[in-house]
């Protein structure tokens, strides 16, 4: 399937209770033959309003970590474990992330992106292993079922601790050498 054919399908999505709270789904955006899938945790306020992903607070952060690496966003594909907002930004729960994991399995296997970026804890539980706290496996290459991941703290933690944004800084400074480096 194209990005844009499952784009369509989210859009339609009812497969878990979220879509009767939803505004818009956000399926994601980006280069649909991207080295680099960056993937977050969930819509919030103004993505849902939008149905553009990191186009809140946390957009404005990411972006900056983007400027920093020289990134660009139309180079990377942007999307979340979660296609539509939980009510009042709590949590997803296990039923979401299982209903809504079928979408991005999709995403993964059209994309077949060089490295998939986990932002945050909410992504790296549901992708590599639950529990797992973010800060021990941060800024490194994990590798699962033949393909690699670099997990790197969620950019809204940012806005909730300064102390944070010189080590994600870092971390997004470190991809493009990284990226590079795999054949
Ligand atoms: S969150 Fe995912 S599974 Fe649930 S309705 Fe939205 S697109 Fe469908």
């Amino acid at each position: 399937m194209s990005i844009e054919e499952i784009a369509a399908e989210i859009k339609d999505c009812k497969r878990c209770s979220l879509w009767e709270t939803r505004n818009r789904a956000v399926p994601g955006r980006g280069d649909v033959h991207a080295e680099i899938m960056m993937i977050g945790e969930a819509p919030g306020k103004k993505e849902d309003e939008l149905g553009m992903p990191f186009t809140g607070a946390a957009g404005r952060i990411l972006d900056e970590m983007l400027a920093q690496a020289d990134l660009k966003r139309d180079e990377i594909f942007i999307t979340s474990v979660i296609k539509c907002r939980p009510p009042k930004n709590r949590n997803p729960k296990a039923e979401e992330l299982l209903a809504c994991g079928t979408h991005l399995k999709k995403q993964v296997s059209s994309i077949k992106p060089k490295i998939i970026c986990i932002l945050g804890n909410v992504a790296l539980h549901m992708l590599i292993e639950p529990n797992l706290p973010i800060g021990s496996v941060r800024g490194r290459i994990l590798k699962k079922e033949h393909q690699r991941y670099y997990p790197v703290y969620h950019p809204a933690a940012v806005l909730y601790n300064r102390n944070l944004e010189e080590v994600l800084r870092k971390d997004f400074e470190a991809l493009p050498k990284l990226v590079n480096g795999i054949r």
